[in-house]
């Protein structure tokens, strides 16, 4: 297929293509407040319409999920595109220097609430694939689109909706666009995400505040069962003694090791960044324990009196929020079973409270469609791309690799600068048509590669 035929033609469509960006830009969708959700939905329907696309809605227990197709031929090589259309909250309104949901140009970036998250990404995958209809009237590979509209409150039907789907959603790569790219300006090819297990523990002793004096020694301390608790839970170099806890864990792969060393670290810089200057790490070790170790957190400890001076109490109650990140192939539910097994060994009286979670995902690198990505993206920037295996956060990538079992990549469109979730969203202009382009390479690479394996 002839790339350069498109890439003009997306060059001449400049105005066009940011006129349709701004069409759906222009529709509220924050689905915390579930404003104006379901007409965004919609009108992506009409604008994958427009384009050619087989498209429907589907309805959830909560935001619809568009669903878009282009089917060649049903054994074809198949990308599922997946992004969302759902926005965060606008406020501090009044920090915003044009109004959140009228899109505006200033200084190359276009300013507007979703604009890099994720509008102004996933409509990089319809533009690229207009953009070849048109040149071409064909496609080489199958496309699939999934855009849900409940990402930003934590995607709760998206797992539902691909489980009862899967025959639907048959495909041989899922394929996101979304978040910054690095600081340092290079493309971004991630593979995974750590999983997050998020648990309150809760001591009750006495019924009431005592005295510390008249009943000290006498009535025991709830802050002190957490902490003598707590102290069961992980010893000295930090290895976290519950049991079973590390049993699923991975060995981590050689390529996995080597993937690390290329990442790019400066000590001092990331020391002053978050605020600890004493980090003291080299970049393998720093990106191991950040993106594939398990973390046991405590978030909170709340406890008797917190106010000035002094008040010489027995509190009658403890609290502690801890959390838990989670690598392959840890099971958050399992994780959350042992934690129980635990607490009842050693303070059978402590309550146990599940908050929330989510499974790790990672894709392997020696996967072959993870490597044609990757020349792909490096093709369309010019500039070898950063390939991390993790994240160090957690995202619904297990929806992709555990319940489709297909592999999963994230290539990040917007600028490092986006400013998402914040006022004065925005993404620039060169990164909207930049990833115009790479969505149109990575089809025509898969179309390649698929053409290979034919011959
Ligand atoms: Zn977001």
């Amino acid at each position: 297929m002839d790339l350069q035929s498109v890439l003009s033609l997306i060059n001449e469509r400049k105005e066009e293509y940011l006129e349709t960006l701004f069409t759906l830009l222009r529709q509220r969708s924050i689905s915390s407040q579930n404003d104006g959700v379901v007409e965004c939905a919609e009108l992506l329907k009409v604008i994958m319409e427009d384009i050619g696309i087989n498209t429907k809605i589907y309805k959830t227990e909560g935001q619809p999920i568009v669903y878009g197709e282009i089917i060649n031929d049903p054994n074809d090589l198949t990308i599922l595109f997946y992004g969302h259309y759902d926005v965060q909250p606008v406020d501090p309104l009044d920090q915003w220097l044009s109004p959140p949901f009228e899109p505006t140009i200033r200084d190359g970036k276009i300013y507007c609430r979703g604009v890099g998250d994720n509008k102004g990404q996933l409509i990089t995958h319809l533009l690229a694939v207009k953009t070849m209809l048109d040149v071409h009237s064909k496609l080489p590979i199958n496309i699939k689109f999934v855009f849900e509209g409940e990402e930003e409150s934590t995607s709760v039907s998206l797992p539902v909706f691909v489980e009862s789907h899967k025959d639907l959603l048959k495909a041989d790569l899922v394929y996101t666009a979304d978040g910054p790219m690095p600081v340092t300006g290079e493309p971004l090819v991630l593979l995974g995400v750590r999983g997050v297990l998020c648990v309150e523990l809760t001591a009750k002793e006495a019924e009431w505040d005592n005295h510390s004096g008249n009943k000290g020694n006498i009535v025991p301390n709830p802050a002190w069962t957490l902490i003598d608790l707590l102290s069961t839970m992980r010893d000295h170099n930090h290895k976290v003694t519950i049991d079973g806890f590390y049993d699923d864990i991975l060995k981590l792969t050689q390529e996995e090791l080597d993937l690390l060393k290329k990442l790019p670290f400066d000590n001092e810089k990331v020391g002053k960044e978050i605020g600890y200057k004493e980090l003291n790490m080299d970049g393998e070790t720093y990106y191991r324990k950040l993106t594939l170790e398990p973390t046991f957190n405590i978030q909170g400890f709340i406890s008797g009196y917190g106010g000035e001076g002094s008040k010489t109490i027995i509190p009658s109650e403890a609290t502690v929020k801890i959390d838990f990140r989670l690598v392959l192939d840890q099971n958050p539910s399992d994780i959350f079973e042992k934690v129980c097994a635990h607490v009842e060994k050693h303070a059978p009286g402590v309550k146990v409270k599940h908050l929330g979670s989510m499974e790790p995902s990672r894709t392997p690198y020696g996967n072959r469609l993870i490597k044609v990505i990757e020349e792909a993206v490096e093709e369309s920037y010019q500039q070898k791309p950063i390939v991390q295996p993790s994240l160090g956060g957690s995202l619904p990538d297990y929806v992709w690799t555990k319940i489709l079992q297909v592999p999963s990549v994230v290539v990040p469109y917007a600028n490092f600068d986006e400013q998402n979730h914040s006022p004065n969203e925005n993404m620039d202009l060169e990164n909207f048509y930049n990833g115009i382009k790479c969505s149109c390479y990575v089809i025509e690479a898969l179309g390649a590669y698929k053409n290979s394996m034919k011959n």
